[in-house]
């Protein structure tokens, strides 16, 4: 399976991921989907941003998550990534990061509260934040239980995970995601930007209360679904 473009996208949302500061180290990744054939496409485990080419993307199947293509080993986090499409079927892309803002508030357990239009134009409420995973799920399969405890945010009558697209593993890091690889590491960034700005808003007013709902809800109805009006048409 060749999927060049995809490998192609992939392998540049990866460094997109380095070069903005979001995945310092090698801490992070990004894949991308391709619906039609089945397939995700992911960073190899532990190989440098600096020297990755489009032909160590590593081709994964989303449903049996084996190895399809590709000479390496895929990134450690691949059983997360394999478990989010699987539960998420809108999802075309997804990204981790330790950015360090959002990993902070992983880290303190804490969902993000919506607390102006930066955060209301990307996220329709807060960023969930997940519970630990137990000794048994850790002990079974760390990383696939990983995305199943993110899928269980976004459960009957929680959030819609492309109107939330991203979350708070806690005492992890963030995984965001979106409708290809591109929108995944975008996501990824505006969190970051988002958790930055809900701590040091906090640091201001530990007692600030979160935006009014007829406020943030006009805000990501501006950009997002039917009657949306930010931007240029068809753009
Ligand atoms: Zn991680």
């Amino acid at each position: 399976m060749e999927l060049p473009e995809l490998r192609e996208e992939v392998c540049a949302a990866n460094i997109a991921l380095a070069a903005q500061g979001l995945a310092p180290f090698t801490w992070g990744n990004a894949s991308g989907a391709d619906r039609e054939r089945g397939v995700f496409a992911i960073k190899p485990s532990g190989v440098p941003y600096e020297v990755l080419r489009p032909k160590d993307i590593v081709v994964v199947d989303i449903e049996t998550g084996a190895v399809v293509d590709g000479a390496q080993r895929p990134s450690s986090d691949t059983p997360t990534h394999r478990r989010l499409y699987q539960a998420f079927p809108d999802v075309g892309g997804v990204a981790h990061t330790h950015s360090h803002y959002a990993t902070v508030w992983a880290q303190t357990c804490r969902s993000i509260p919506c607390l102006g239009t930066t955060h209301a134009d990307a996220f329709a409420g807060p960023v969930p934040v997940t519970r630990f995973l137990d000794a048994a799920e850790v002990a079974r399969n760390y990383e696939d239980e990983t995305g199943g405890i993110i899928a269980e945010c976004f459960g009957a009558g929680a959030a819609d995970p492309m109107e939330v697209p991203g979350v708070l593993v806690a005492g992890h890091a963030p995984f965001a995601w979106g409708a290809n690889v591109q929108k995944a590491v975008e996501h990824a960034g505006i969190l970051e930007e988002t958790a930055r700005m809900a701590f040091h808003t906090l640091l201001l007013n530990p007692t600030v209360a979160p935006l009014p709902e007829h406020i943030s809800g006009k805000h990501f109805a501006r950009k997002h679904g039917p009657d949306a009006y930010y931007g240029q048409p068809g753009g």
